[in-house]
């Protein structure tokens, strides 16, 4: 039976794909492990992992508007487009809800945007032809003047053995690349020795449209989900004496005069002392895990302490939806970089900043040595997450962090990193308390990162992990957490 959340949630997000799936034994979210509440801990009950995870459902949706509204292919929150501004009110609208105090959405110019209008690629040989459907560009990528039509050849994973001996130039090159394997820099490479058009296929199981980030390149670079690349690879492999050619067109735009923004909410506390709670707005496709998901547990956050009466909060609370990174290259991060510039007006009596940042990964596996036909393989828990808490020169901060994480059964590295991972605190933790967690992995940027992929229960564990850290560190004098900033490396 659905709960009257789920309800709401299928309600909220309309007919769309992001329905709970149903596995042999029942629905993902009722498969879900919990985990109990720590006796003295019962406060961060009201932290309700199903009722956070709504919001992520919300943004998918606002995501799948977008695609619906004429971007079927390069879509998302996208800095800049009217998915975008429908985002930012979306949020500045909870928190008006929640009651936060300034709730204002702050412009932020941006440079030229990169635009794909349209594309098509398609491979034939021999009276065959196969439309590669999956085919993303990367991030950034040179448009073709008109369509180009190529002899295609493969190069494997493209290290400098795999290229040896093939004359790559003018030609539309195949590469293959999976998780977790050594980068080989092929997309480059193929680029240096004069290819006309890149393809790097992806290899983890299905068809995954996959947006990667820049590659760089003079030649059209694309990204191939595996069930394409495979049928390419085969189609090539079948016309040894004459090449399978290749059709590419892809259509790019530089786009002026857009703007992204800053979604501000104040929660005011006892004194001028701040916390900070920054969550990146922006992503691919339904962007569920990168990162609705962040946004979704600053937004718990807020309305746990919203509830608190102002006296019981040590510190101002300041909740900020940053415009966020995905549009990488110049203009890129230009919110962040406001933030920056105006760090001594901000940042001054600071004695934490959470960056939400894709806080619930579920856990996921391919096994393609001897499993292939399983295809991904989902489970019922969460994937640990990379952290960083302050580093080194903070050992109180990074046990109050690893102590929440552990108590709320939110699974981390056994180190830290060094530097906060995936990207948002990185403009600040070398003059700021920082705190950030984070995980991906396998449908990270692409068309399959639902909101099943974030399951509640993880959501859940961290955000409430959040309050606890909050909430500690609220025990600590200023002087506890403040550090003279670390030197760039
Ligand atoms: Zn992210």
């Amino acid at each position: 039976m659905m709960s009257a959340m789920g309800k709401l949630l299928v309600l909220a997000i309309g007919a769309v794909n992001v329905v709970a799936q149903t596995h042999a034994l029942g629905k993902l979210d009722d498969a879900l492990l919990e985990w109990p509440l720590p006796a003295g801990d019962q406060r961060y009950a009201a932290i309700d992992g199903r009722h956070v995870h709504q919001y992520v459902g919300e943004q998918a949706a606002i995501s799948l508007e977008y695609r619906d509204q004429g971007h079927p292919k390069f879509w998302g929150r996208i800095i800049g487009t009217s998915g975008d501004a429908r985002d930012a009110e979306w949020l500045a609208a909870k928190f008006r809800a929640i009651g936060l105090a300034d709730v204002r959405i702050q412009p932020v110019p941006l440079d030229p945007q990169w635009m794909p209008r349209s594309w098509e690629v398609s491979i034939r040989s021999g009276g065959k032809v196969l439309n590669l459907d999956s085919a993303q560009p990367d991030y950034g990528a040179n448009g073709t003047s008109a369509e180009l039509d190529l002899d295609a050849v493969y190069v494997g994973l493209g290290s400098e053995a795999d290229f040896a001996g093939r004359d790559v130039r003018g030609k539309a090159v195949f590469t293959f690349s999976e998780l977790g394997m050594k980068p080989e820099g092929a997309v480059k490479r193929a680029d240096q020795k004069g290819a006309a058009a890149i393809f790097e296929v992806n290899m983890l199981p299905g068809n995954l449209r996959y947006q990667a980030y820049p590659s760089g390149t003079q030649a059209p670079a694309f990204t191939v989900g595996s069930v394409d690349g495979y049928a390419a690879r085969d189609l090539i492999a079948a016309s040894a004496d004459r090449p399978a050619r290749v059709k590419v067109r892809l259509d790019v735009e530089r786009v002026p005069n857009l703007k992204t923004a800053l979604v501000w909410g104040t929660l005011p506390g006892a004194s001028d002392e701040t916390i900070y709670v920054i969550a990146h707005r922006d992503g691919w496709f339904q962007a569920a895990g990168d990162n609705a998901g962040g946004v979704a547990a600053m937004i718990g956050l807020a309305e746990y302490y919203a509830k608190i009466p102002r006296a019981e909060r040590r510190r101002t609370m300041v909740f900020i939806g940053l415009d966020g990174h995905h549009n990488t290259g110049p203009g890129s991060g230009a919110g962040r970089r406001w933030l920056v510039e105006h760090r001594s007006e901000l940042f001054d009596k600071t004695a934490l900043m959470i960056n939400c940042e894709h806080p619930a990964t579920l856990q996921t596996y391919a096994y393609p040595h001897y499993q292939e036909e399983r295809g991904m393989v989902w489970t019922d828990t969460v994937l640990a997450q990379q952290w960083y808490a302050g580093g080194p020169s903070r050992p109180e901060l990074q046990a109050i962090t690893v102590k929440a994480f552990h108590e709320f059964g939110a699974p981390l590295d056994l180190d830290p990193d060094p530097r906060p991972p995936a990207g948002d605190l990185g403009q600040f933790f070398r003059f700021l308390p920082g705190v950030a967690t984070s995980e991906f992995y396998q449908y990270f940027h692409t068309d399959q990162e639902t909101p099943e992929v974030v399951p509640w229960t993880g959501l859940e564990a961290t955000t409430r992990a959040y309050a606890k850290i909050i909430d500690e560190v609220n025990k600590l004098p200023l002087s506890a957490l403040k550090r003279p900033p670390e030197p760039e490396r």
